[in-house]
C-alpha cells in the first residue's frame, strides 16, 4: 500500500518562526542520529518517520556521519524518501551537516571549504535529494579561519545546495562572529543547533540571547538527556534502551544514582501536571518561546505518538519552574 500522509497532519503541530527568517520549525522535530543506522531495523525507522510526518513533524535532521556505519542513515533516509516521503518534499525541512570526522585524510574532517562542499555532494548523493533545507557546520574548528568555513557555507547556499545555513555547538563568542560573517556575505545564520534539557542549561544567558539578538533560531537536541528524562530508567535499564545498547554516548554509567534521584523528583512533578516526565521535558524546552524547536529522537512508533502530546501543556507556573531548577541541581 502505498503511504498517504495523515490528512489533519496540519491540526496540532505548533510552528514556530525560526530566528528573523520566513521559515517556521514544528515545536518537535525528529533527528536520526540513532535507530537509522545500517544495523538497524529499518522497516522500523520508517514506521516512526511517517508516525512523525503524520503528527506535523516536518522536520527530519540529519548529519553525514549518522549511523553507524557514517553515512547509513542518509541512506535509509533516502530510502524513507523514496518509498513514502517524496511526494511531500515540498512539506518538509531536511538538515544535514559536516563538521566531525566523516572520511580518512585532511579532507574529511573540521571546517574547510573542500570538506563542507564534498561532503554536501555526497549527503545529497546518498539522500537522493538535489538541494537540503539547512546545511550545518557541526562544530567550530580551531584551526580553519571562519571567514573561510562561512563563506563554503554561503557558496553552498548560492551553488543551489542548501536554500538555509546554520551552525551547531559554537560558543557564544564564536557564533556571534559566525553569524556577524554570514551577515555580511549575504546569506544569513539561520539556525544554531546545541544541546538543550532541564539537565543540560549552558546555552542559558549568554548563547541564548546573543542568538535571539542576532535573530538566529535556536533549536535545543537531547532535550530528553537521550531517554534520561523519561521514566524508561527508574527501575533499572530496559533491555530495550539505548543505554543497553552499544551507543558510546549513553551507557550505565551515565545514569548514576544522584541523577536518577533528580529523575524520580521530576518524574512526580510531571504526574501532578498530568505530563509524562518525557512531555515536561519536552513542554519545559519549549515553554517560553526562546526555543525555536526541541529536536528528539525516537526508537518506537509510540514514543513520537507520546511526546508530541507535550504541546498539550507547554505552561508552567513560577512555582513549577522554581522547583525544576531546584530540582534539577541535585
Ligand atoms: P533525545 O534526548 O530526544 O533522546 C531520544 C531517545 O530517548 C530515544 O531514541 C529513546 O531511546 C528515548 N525516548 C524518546 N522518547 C521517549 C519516551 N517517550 N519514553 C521513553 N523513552 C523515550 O534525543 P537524541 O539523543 O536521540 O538526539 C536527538 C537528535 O539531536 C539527534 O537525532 C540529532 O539529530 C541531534 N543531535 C545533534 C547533535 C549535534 O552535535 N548537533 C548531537 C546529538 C544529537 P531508547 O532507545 O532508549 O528508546
Amino acid at each position: 500500500m502505498p503511504y498517504t500522509a495523515n490528512g489533519n497532519r496540519y491540526n496540532e503541530m505548533v510552528y514556530n518562526r525560526c530566528g528573523n527568517s520566513g521559515i517556521k520549525l514544528p515545536a518537535i522535530s525528529l533527528g536520526l542520529w540513532h535507530n537509522y543506522g545500517g544495523q538497524d531495523v529499518f522497516e522500523n525507522g520508517r514506521s516512526i518517520a511517517r508516525t512523525a510526518f503524520d503528527a506535523g513533524i516536518t522536520h527530519f535532521d540529519l548529519a553525514n556521519n549518522y549511523g553507524p556505519p557514517y553515512g547509513s542513515a542518509e541512506e535509509s533516509f533516502g530510502q524513507i524518501l523514496q518509498k513514502d516521503l517524496a511526494p511531500y518534499r515540498d512539506e518538509l525541512i531536511i538538515s544535514t551537516k559536516a563538521g566531525y570526522d566523516m572520511w580518512p585524510g585532511p579532507y574529511g574532517n573540521w571546517g574547510s571549504k573542500k570538506y563542507l562542499v564534498a561532503s554536501l555532494d555526497q549527503s545529497l548523493r546518498r539522500m537522493g535529494l538535489d538541494y537540503v533545507d539547512i546545511y550545518y557546520h557541526h562544530r567550530p574548528d580551531p584551526d580553519t579561519p571562519l571567514e573561510e568555513t562561512m563563506s563554503a557555507l554561503d557558496l553552498i547556499v548560492r551553488q543551489g545546495k542548501a536554500l538555509y545555513v546554520g551552525i551547531s555547538n559554537y560558543r557564544e563568542a564564536e557564533a556571534r562572529e559566525a553569524a556577524a560573517i554570514l551577515k555580511r556575505l549575504g546569506t544569513p545564520c539561520l539556525i544554531h543547533q546545541a544541546s538543550y534539557s532541564i539537565l543540560d542549561r549552558w546555552i542559558e544567558g549568554g548563547l541564548h540571547n546573543a542568538m535571539n539578538e542576532e535573530g538566529v533560531g535556536i533549536i535545543g537536541f537531547v532535550p530528553l538527556a537521550q531517554g534520561v528524562l523519561t521514566n524508561k530508567y527508574l527501575n533499572g535499564i530496559p533491555a530495550d534502551s539505548r543505554a543497553a545498547g552499544h551507543s558510546r554516548f549513553l551507557n550505565k554509567d551515565s545514569i548514576p544514582d544522584w541523577k536518577l534521584a533528580i529523575v524520580r523528583q521530576l518524574n512526580e512533578l510531571a504526574a501532578q501536571r498530568g505530563q509524562s516526565l518525557a512531555q515536561m521535558a519536552l513542554a519545559w524546552v519549549l515553554r517560553d518561546g526562546g526555543v525555536t524547536s526541541a529536536l528528539i529522537g525516537a526508537s518506537k512508533v509510540s514514543q513520537i505518538e507520546e511526546n508530541v502530546r507535550a504541546l498539550d501543556n507547554l505552561t508552567f507556573s513560577a512555582e513549577e519552574l522554581e522547583l525544576i531548577d531546584r530540582i534539577s541541581k541535585g
